[in-house]
């Protein structure tokens, strides 16, 4: 979309900056600009006339910019929005996040003063589709329809490529579960690992991961790729006394042994049964699995766990890795968990890298492993010898 053809609204108490943003806007070739001087007089602008793009501030009298974007989110306006704000990077960044949690798109946040050249950037910004697809799941699966899915192996893995960061060798790639609907086409773990989990089911989604991780794995170095192969393993599962025997038997059936395998171990709940879960984890580690700590920094993958389970990988969650660069505080997070994994002599894996810019920022920290949409999506394990003759060719490029 053309700047001239976008509908404006300026949300600024302060006289001076808000005509000095409205000249702004003319200047860069806005042509519908509308004004309000806090959040109130800005909702009966967007329900009085079309408006496209609020650039507001935060700190108003009245209704501040707080509640002004609730109100905008709950009542589901179609707006992108700028934010401007006199406080500190960390404030407004938080801010944004509450802003894309209602659901509305935000183009980015601008530190006052405000200048052409930073709206500009973020104008631009308008036309790309920035909102990302929600993370919940839009359709709701019965405890039926899973079983009978279950029972058709109607579950499989696609693989996502992880390369050496140093060298840009292709190092393994990460199991992730979708399940091919026979309606719905391929669904995502979000829509139905919850109710396997609920249900004491995700078990059964276990075994066929491993299953079809290993013979892809066992495929993939059968043709010269010196690939290991990660797969997710629910914590809840490890509570079965037995289970780390029948995880190496499962993966030596297809050939593969135990230590070109990682299991991931996420927790989402408080854990529970605490020795036996040491007990499998400490079994598979002897077995030669490799042990990854996933989405480190969040929910329960704390340091906690890194001083009671044997990991031999910590997996920075995406979340840190792909604001990195524009959020100073998970920057932070990020290098100092590569401290942390350089310290505890742990692999350190980045997931999220989605950018060019990421991928430099990794390396110049040493981080040992990347995953993410800047290396590859998710494919199928048939592909996965192509793409890494694709991404050799591509990795010299980038040294
Ligand atoms: P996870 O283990 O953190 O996996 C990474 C997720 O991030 C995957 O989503 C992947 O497709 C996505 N991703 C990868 N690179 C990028 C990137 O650069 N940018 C962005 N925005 N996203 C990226 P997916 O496949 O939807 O998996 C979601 C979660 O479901 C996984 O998160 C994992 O916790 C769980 N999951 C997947 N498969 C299994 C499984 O077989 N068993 C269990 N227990 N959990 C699984
Ligand atoms: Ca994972």
């Amino acid at each position: 979309m053309k700047i001239a053809d976008i509908h404006f609204l300026v949300v600024e108490d302060h006289v001076f900056q808000r005509e000095a943003l409205v000249a702004m806007l003319a200047g860069l070739g806005a042509r519908h600009i509308a004004e309000a001087v806090d959040g109130r007089a800005a909702l009966e602008a967007m329900r009085a006339q079309t408006i496209d793009t609020v650039i507001s501030d935060l700190d108003m009298p009245g209704m501040d910019g707080m509640e002004f974007i609730r109100h905008v989110g709950e009542a589901g306006m179609p707006v992108s929005m700028i934010l401007s704000s006199v406080h500190d990077r960390a404030l407004i960044a938080s801010v944004g996040t509450m802003t894309e949690a209602y659901g509305i798109t935000l183009l980015g946040a601008i530190e006052k003063p405000v200048t052409p050249q930073k709206l500009a950037a973020l104008i631009a910004l308008h036309q790309l589709p920035v909102t990302p697809p929600p993370k919940a799941a839009s359709v709701f699966f019965s405890e039926a329809d899973i079983s009978e899915a279950l029972a058709a192996r109607l579950f499989e893995p696609l693989f996502q490529p992880k390369v050496d960061v140093a060298t840009g060798s292709p190092a393994g790639a990460e199991a992730l579960a979708r399940w091919y609907h026979p309606e719905q086409g391929i669904v995502g773990p979000y829509a139905f690992i919850p109710a396997l989990e609920a249900n004491r089911r995700i078990d059964e989604l276990t075994w066929i991961m491993l299953e079809k991780a290993a013979a892809a794995c066992r495929d993939w170095r059968a043709g010269g790729l010196d690939m290991t192969v990660s797969v997710n393993l629910s914590l809840r599962s490890l509570i079965t006394v037995g289970i780390a025997d029948r995880v190496t038997a499962l993966v030596r059936a297809q050939d593969l042994e135990p230590k070109h395998m990682t299991l991931e171990v996420t927790e989402t709940t408080a854990m529970t049964d605490l020795a036996r879960v040491l007990e499998n984890l400490a079994r598979l580690r002897i077995k030669g699995f490799g042990l990854s700590i996933d989405d480190y920094g969040t929910g329960y993958s704390s340091l906690q766990q890194l001083s009671r389970i044997p990991f031999t990988e910590l997996k920075i969650d995406q979340s840190f890795v792909m604001h990195a660069i524009e959020k100073n505080a998970c920057r932070v997070i990020l290098e100092s968990s590569l401290d942390i994994a350089k310290k505890l002599g742990l692999k350190a894996v980045a997931e999220g890298v989605e950018t060019r810019a990421d991928w430099e920022l990794l390396k110049g920290l040493g981080c040992d492993v990347a995953q993410g949409y800047f290396i590859a999506r998710p494919m199928e394990a048939a592909k996965i010898a192509a793409w890494a003759a694709a991404w050799t060719e591509r990795s010299s490029n980038l040294a």
